[in-house]
């Protein structure tokens, strides 16, 4: 292998996804037939040569491997499942005769088709972004399917760049991976490593040959505590794979990534490796402080790629403290360089798309474009020395300066209340007390209810665009949503459900809606970022202190409560959840930040208290989500993150019952989280592990209200009675009858009305035969 220099300023990765969201455009057209896969190919070839000039332009080089080949019709995880022909057995008979996915394969393997059940979809690392899990079993047998990843490097370099292919490296890919069904037990994808690796050589190669100079390979999983495997174990195949990539004859010299945190000790065995740069997250993690000899050594030898531009956040940030950590990176080795700590895939294209943003909120942004800027800078600065950028400099610490002292960004009262909270204020009266006090509530056993939402119809979202863009008036709006409110609560009533919802019609989002009436919040016209797949979410940002100017769901909730004689539930969206699904500001511990969200919503809660509402919904969908990859860090999360939903609750009276719904039922390791919460009615999802979770919170401990989800609402099947009743009757084994409520696993909002309504009316029958008899 000929020494290759890397390039002097790179980026991890660039959002795939279109700065008009164009590749959903095409993916979902071809979906729907509109078009076929030639047009899609083209759309996606048009979209990849719009992003090598768009980048080439901000700075990065034509011909210097500083490009990265980072597209992806879906998910880069099952690009690379494809790439290395690890497609599970049902799916088999997608594939040609070479074993190949076409488009229409890709696509059934993501999202499944009849009966045929997707790969399952879960979070990539602590972002917001989901990937495809692999499914790996001793039988899978790997084959090199490279022609994707070839023939885009190969389109780049027919319009004139040498760019960087990125593939998803060998040990996060089984890593992420699960053990396929058929399986023995105890088997672990890892187990697999020393079969995957010939493939990964013989990609190795194939890139060389078509005249690769770089190739990176992204190993998150060398950053996280919280995966399956041990961490001893990550290390060792990290040592395993890269000697063996590193020691083979013709290859593209190596680049592992390892975004999202900090290497520890597998930066160490790395550095034993042959490989040529290792990236470094130094926005997450941190440059350790002292190396062994040998390992000082080796990483002296290697370019290391300081991930110093933060890839998950939107702020424009301090260049010149970004400038210095890059700097520090010399202590360790003469050849740095500047890249983003992530792939931009977290943030959204351009702030030139945003016109319409406070020009000095936008004064302190950056978005994908602006950071690739930052990185073309800060190259510039670490080549050719601080002053050749000391504008550039300069601008960004005067942007910084405008933002401390900008109105809005600090708030005294919001301070003040923050600072004069003491002990009482995150904690309600005993359980026991609350429970007799709700008594009132007049519910029967086994109460039936809804998790929030209803389904949204084309009129509903017709009707909120209107308002928006300001073709409907707003008291056509607001009459419109109340007769879809009505609507819902007779059909709840008919139906014969105990605790009613209104239905969130005039929801968007479930974070958006709130960060649109609070104070500190930003959204966005076109800042869409990649959740999974096509679809995206337009994440909002958190600027500045937040409160409430006004109450925020009372006239919505209130008019549905006037409507009926049955409890209806107030619902709104918990302190982590906003948190985790906007961008966050940098400037203040997350912490402060869900503190200041919990007071409003605390205030919220009592203007619902006053308009006659007497149960409230927190959703907390998030908290699990936004749980640090260490586990040193994730005591001081869990504290403040309990801590703000109680502090948001705490102010309810006793006879307030106050409700919370999680998406999932894997608690592990935030299970007491979950108990420390103190809510009095905890909803999750359980259908799809048929109830398997009733028994961990039963062993935990677990005390209060509790409803199990009774249906899986991800698909519109409808669960018959006898089913359901199986499902109650496995609970109430388990968890007293006076505890237990029935609901199903989540919102219902992106299901139909044929299928919705059949299903609650089975859930309803299941519930009162299982009330006969227990
Ligand atoms: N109340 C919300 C709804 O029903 C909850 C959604 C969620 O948990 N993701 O849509
Ligand atoms: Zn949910």
């Amino acid at each position: 292998m000929t020494a290759r220099t890397f390039p002097t300023g790179t980026i991890i990765g660039y959002p795939r996804i279109g700065r008009r969201r164009e590749l959903k455009r095409a993916v979902e057209a071809f979906w729907a037939g509109r078009i076929d896969a030639e047009e899609l190919e083209h759309a996606a070839a048009e979209l990849r040569a719009a992003t090598r000039e768009r980048l080439a332009g901000l700075g990065l080089g034509r011909d210097d491997s500083s490009i990265p080949e980072s597209f992806s019709y879906y998910d880069q995880v099952l690009d690379t499942a494809v790439a290395v022909g690890a497609i599970p057995e049902r799916f088999a008979h997608l594939l040609d005769d070479e074993g190949r996915a076409d488009l229409a394969a890709l696509f059934t393997i993501a999202r499944g088709e009849g009966e045929q059940a997707p790969l399952e979809m879960t979070k990539w690392f602590d972002s917001n972004y989901h990937y495809l899990v692999p499914e790996i079993s001793p039988a899978t047998s790997f084959a090199l399917h490279a022609e994707r990843i070839l023939g885009t490097f190969a389109e780049a370099r027919a319009a004139g760049y040498l760019t960087r292919p990125v593939i998803v490296g060998p040990v996060t890919f089984l890593a992420l991976a699960k053990a396929a069904d058929d399986a023995p037990d105890g088997f672990r994808p890892l187990d697999r490593l020393d079969d995957l690796l010939p493939v990964y050589a013989r990609l190795l190669e194939r890139l060389g040959e078509a005249g690769a100079h770089w190739v990176q390979l992204d190993e998150p999983a060398l950053v996280s505590e919280s995966l399956d495997e041990s961490r001893a174990r990550l290390v060792d195949a990290a040592r395993t794979a890269y000697g063996a990539l590193g020691a083979l004859e013709r290859r593209p010299a190596i680049f592992v990534a390892a975004p999202y945190g900090s290497l520890d000790e597998a930066l160490p065995a790395l550095a034993a490796t042959p490989v040529e740069a290792i990236g470094l997250d130094l926005v997450r993690g941190a440059l350790p402080a002292a190396f062994d000899p040998a390992t000082a050594e080796s990483l002296a030898a290697k370019t290391l790629v300081a991930g110093v531009v933060d890839g998950h956040n939107v702020w424009r940030g301090d260049l010149a403290a970004t400038l210095e950590r890059a700097e520090a990176v010399r202590s360790i080795t003469g050849s740095v360089a500047v890249s983003t700590s992530t792939s931009l895939l977290h943030v959204p294209h351009d702030l030139e798309d945003e016109p319409q943003l406070d020009p000095r909120l936008a004064s302190w942004l950056a978005f994908a474009d602006q950071k690739v800027a930052q990185v073309a800078v800060l190259a510039r600065g670490l080549a050719e020395g601080r002053p050749a950028i000391e504008r550039e400099l300069d601008a960004a610490s005067a942007a910084l300066a405008d933002r401390a002292e900008a109105p809005g960004v600090r708030v005294a009262a919001v301070r003040d209340r923050l600072a004069g909270l003491d002990r009482d204020d995150f904690s309600r009266a005993p359980y026991a007390e609350r429970v007799e006090a709700q008594e009132s509530l007049g519910l029967p056993g086994l109460p039936t209810t809804t998790i929030g939402s209803f389904p949204q119809t084309a009129e509903i979202r017709r009707a909120r665009a209107g308002l928006v863009n300001g073709s409907l008036q707003a008291e056509e709006y607001t009459a419109r949503m109340r007769e879809e409110i009505e609507r819902v609560i007779r059909l709840q009533e008919r139906i014969g459900l105990d605790v009613l919802v209104h239905g969130e019609p005039e929801r968007n989002d479930m974070v958006q809606y709130f960060a649109e009436l609070l104070d500190g919040f930003a959204v966005t016209a076109n800042g869409w970022v990649q959740s999974y797949g096509s679809r995206c979410t337009r994440p909002s940002i958190l600027w500045g202190d937040v409160s409430r100017p006004a109450p925020m769901t009372v006239e919505w909730s209130s008019y549905a409560q006037s409507l009926t004689e049955k409890p209806v539930k107030g619902m709104l969206t918990g302190p982590v959840t906003i948190l985790a699904w906007s961008f966050v500001r940098d400037d203040l511990p997350l912490g402060d930040t869900a503190r200041q969200v919990a007071l409003a919503l605390r205030d919220e809660i009592s203007d619902l208290e006053g308009a006659g509402i007497r149960i409230i919904q927190v959703d907390e969908p998030a908290l699990r989500e936004l749980l640090p990859l260490k586990r040193a860090d994730q005591p001081e999360y869990l504290d403040w993150s309990v801590g703000s939903f109680r502090l948001a609750t705490a102010g309810a009276a006793s006879g307030t019952q106050v409700h919370t719904h999680l998406c999932y039922s894997e608690f592990g390791v935030v299970i007491d989280a979950i108990r420390n919460l103190d809510a009095d009615v905890t909803s999750i999802e359980a259908a799809r592990s048929r109830m398997e979770v009733v028994d961990d919170l039963a062993s935990s401990g677990f005390d209060h209200g509790i409803g199990p989800g009774v249906y899986d609402i991800h698909s519109p099947r409808v669960p018959s009675v006898d089913e359901v009743t199986a499902l109650l009757e496995r609970a109430v084994g388990e968890i007293p009858v006076t505890r237990l409520w029935v609901n199903p696993d989540c919102g219902l909002k992106t299901r139909g009305y044929d299928e919705t309504v059949a299903s609650l009316e089975n859930l309803v029958a299941a519930t009162n035969e299982v009330r006969a008899h227990v």
